[in-house]
C-alpha cells in the first residue's frame, strides 16, 4: 500500500488521545469514522474538536471553512463495522490489554487483509497487541502525544514483526499528518516514557524524603534544565495513576527495580490524589 491509497481512516476510542487524532487526520483531508461505545462520548468528542479549530481560527491557523470540511469528514459513530471502509485503523482506548486485544480480534473479522493496524498506547507490548491478529507485519504503534494536534512528535513503534514497508508507510503517512515521527523498537515504555517516567518517579522521590518542596523541585527542572514545566506539575497534567501504571509495567518487563514507582506516588494514587483531572495531586487546583 502506498500513502496516497490510504483514504478512510478509524479511530477507535474518542478520549483524549481519539479526538485529538481524528482532528488531525480530518484536517488533513482524511475521512474518519470516530467510533466509541456510547452517542454521548461521541458528542462530546465532536464538541471538543470543533472548540479546537476555534482556537485554531482565532490565532489564524485555520479558517470557518476548513472548520466545516474537516468537521464534515468525522463520521461519529457506535458502530465498529464502520473500519471495513479504512486502510488504516488507529486504536486510543483505555490503557487496558484485554480491552484492546478484544478490539483487535473483532476488527481481524472486519477489515480488509491489507488494512495496518496501528495503536496508540503508552506502555503496552506492541509485539503482544499483534500476536493475535493475523498481520503482525501490518501492525505498528503510533504513539502520538497529548495534545495531539500541538505536539509534533509520533513515537513509531515496531513490533518484532512489523515489517520495513508498514513503517516506512507509516512514516509518510505521519508527514503529510505535518507530524515528525521518530522510530523506536517494542521495549517497555518504548522511549518517551523510559525516559520520563524515571524522571518523575526520581522527582516523587526527592519530594518522599524531604530534599526539597514540590515547588522548589519543579522550579529547579524549569530553570536548571530548562524544562517548560518541573516533573511534578507535568505528572499532575498525565495524571498519578498513568504514572504508576507506566511505572509497572516498566519495573515488570524490565525487571529492573530502578523502575518501582515511589511509594508516595502510590500513597497518593491511593487516595484518589490523581493530578488535575482530580482536582488535586502534587499540586490543588480549583474546580
Ligand atoms: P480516555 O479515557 O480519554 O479515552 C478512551 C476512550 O475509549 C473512552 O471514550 C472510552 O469510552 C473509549 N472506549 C472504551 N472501550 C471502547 C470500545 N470497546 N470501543 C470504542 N471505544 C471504547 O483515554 P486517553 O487518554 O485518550 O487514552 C487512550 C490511549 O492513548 C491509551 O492507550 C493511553 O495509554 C494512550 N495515550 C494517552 C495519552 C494521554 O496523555 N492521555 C498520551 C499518549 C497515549
Amino acid at each position: 500500500m502506498k500513502p496516497q491509497d490510504i483514504k478512510n481512516v478509524t479511530i477507535i476510542g474518542a478520549g483524549t488521545m481519539g479526538n485529538g487524532i481524528a482532528q488531525v487526520f480530518a484536517m488533513t483531508g482524511y475521512k474518519v469514522n470516530l467510533v466509541d461505545v456510547k452517542q454521548d462520548y461521541l458528542d462530546r468528542a465532536v464538541g471538543t474538536i470543533s472548540k479546537s479549530i476555534d482556537r485554531l481560527i482565532k490565532k489564524e491557523k485555520a479558517t470557518e471553512e476548513q472548520k466545516k470540511e474537516a468537521l464534515a469528514h468525522i463520521n461519529a459513530t457506535t458502530d465498529l463495522q464502520a473500519a471495513k471502509a479504512s486502510q488504516l485503523v488507529i486504536e486510543a482506548v483505555n490503557e487496558n490489554l484485554n480491552l484492546k486485544l478484544d478490539i483487535f480480534a473483532k476488527l481481524e473479522g472486519i477489515c480488509a487483509a491489507d488494512t495496518v493496524f496501528a495503536s496508540n498506547t503508552s506502555s503496552l507490548p506492541i509485539t503482544r497487541l499483534a500476536s493475535e491478529t493475523g498481520r503482525p507485519d501490518k501492525f505498528i504503534g503510533m504513539h502520538f502525544m497529548n495534545p495531539v494536534p500541538m505536539m509534533k512528535l509520533i513515537e513509531l513503534i515496531r513490533g518484532i514483526a512489523t515489517s520495513d514497508e508498514t513503517t516506512a508507510l507509516i512514516k509518510e503517512l505521519s508527514v503529510a499528518l505535518g507530524k515528525t515521527p521518530v522510530e523506536v523498537n517494542d521495549y517497555p515504555g518504548f522511549v518517551a516514557n523510559r525516559i520520563l517516567m524515571p524522571m518523575i518517579n526520581e522527582a516523587a522521590f526527592a519530594l518522599m524524603e524531604g530534599v526539597a518542596t514540590v515547588e522548589a523541585i519543579d522550579e529547579v527542572m524549569k530553570l536548571g534544565a530548562a524544562h517548560p514545566m518541573g516533573p511534578l506539575t507535568l505528572a499532575d497534567f498525565i495524571g498519578l495513576d498513568v504514572c504508576q501504571a507506566i511505572l509497572e509495567v516498566m519495573h515488570e518487563g524490565l525487571g529492573d527495580p530502578k523502575y518501582r514507582p515511589c511509594p508516595l506516588l502510590k500513597k497518593m494514587v491511593q487516595a484518589g490524589y490523581l493530578g488535575r483531572k482530580k482536582g488535586r495531586g502534587f499540586y490543588t487546583y480549583e474546580k
